[in-house]
């Protein structure tokens, strides 16, 4: 079995305090991981627009938000300016890359992406895309090889971009194995590594999964001799943050079941992507997570 780690990097605050600790507990273990940044403005206030949705309070209760993000994250670019945080943070995310891990685009700003790419035109997500990929370049001097969607939101426009956009392939939403995208049977965009096992976020609070004995939850899935990949998303504001015990004892477990955790893109250049079965783009539901994502859909 494989298992790849895709960090989803959400805001400033992650970024300045969860990325270090991260990349310090990833090199206690030996662990490769591929680490997607928000390279513009945080703005998580705005997500509370969101609480106006069914089915937020429930998971914000559950995983307590305000305990994981702070109550200054959550008035980014509400009440305070939201900092900007490729600018701020530079160093750091050169600091990540020069510690041999791979880096990528997460989004521009986190939460516009997540709550407009559904609805919005080509137009609109190539910009979002655009300036991510440009701030990317000013502070790494290469172009951006990896992208994965913010919040697991796409459009099939935003699919197509990725390809334009020089992307060599993409971890956007949720699934079961590595398949190039479709549309009506055609292909789009670039090939598609898909998270595979839940998050904390969505295990915490179900089942009786508490921070002492989550990690169970994903030991349980990755037990056993298997041909599988994995892909595992972890959160910088999460797992870099209160909930870093957790991941430790997560990577403790792999060990145990003889995994070494890798970048995604060190899986992805042992698959040949000629190969790749063609699945149809889809969105679908994920048990602990409010709204529609994007999945991997039916076999083309
Ligand atoms: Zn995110």
């Amino acid at each position: 079995m494989t298992i790849a780690l895709k960090i989803d990097v959400d805001t400033w605050r992650g970024t300045r305090e969860g990325v270090p600790a991260l990349v310090e507990t990833l090199r206690a273990h030996g662990a490769g991981a591929t680490f997607l940044f928000s390279l513009g403005p945080d703005h998580t206030g705005r997500a509370l627009r969101r609480a106006f949705r069914p089915g937020f309070l429930a998971k914000a209760s559950r995983t307590s938000v305000l305990e994981h993000y702070g109550l200054r994250t959550l008035l980014y670019g509400v009440l305070l300016p939201g900092p900007d945080i490729g600018r701020s943070c530079a160093a750091i995310l050169r600091g990540v890359r020069d510690g041999g891990f791979e880096v990528g685009v997460h989004c521009w700003d986190h939460v516009r992406w997540q709550d407009g790419v559904a609805q919005h035109d080509r137009a609109w997500a190539a910009a979002e895309m655009n300036k991510a990929r440009r701030r990317f370049i000013e502070i790494f001097d290469h172009a951006p090889l990896v992208h994965g969607a913010a919040g697991w939101q796409m459009s099939a426009d935003a699919y197509a971009l990725e390809a334009e956009l020089g992307f060599w392939y993409a971890s956007d939403g949720r699934g079961t194995h590595a398949y190039w995208p479709s549309i009506d049977g055609r292909r789009v965009g670039v090939p598609q590594l898909p998270t595979t096992l839940p998050t904390l976020d969505e295990l915490l609070g179900r089942d009786g999964w508490t921070p002492d004995n989550v990690h169970h939850a994903l030991l349980r899935a990755t037990a056993g001799p298997s041909r599988d990949i994995h892909v595992y998303t972890l959160h910088a504001e999460l797992e870099g943050m209160k909930l870093r015990p957790v991941f430790e004892r997560l990577l403790a477990g792999w060990r145990e079941q003889g995994h070494a955790p890798q970048a995604m893109c060190d899986v992805m250049a042992g698959l040949d992507s000629a190969t790749l079965p063609l699945h149809e783009i889809g969105s679908g539901t994920v048990p602990g997570r409010s709204g529609v994502l994007a999945v991997q859909g039916q076999p083309a």
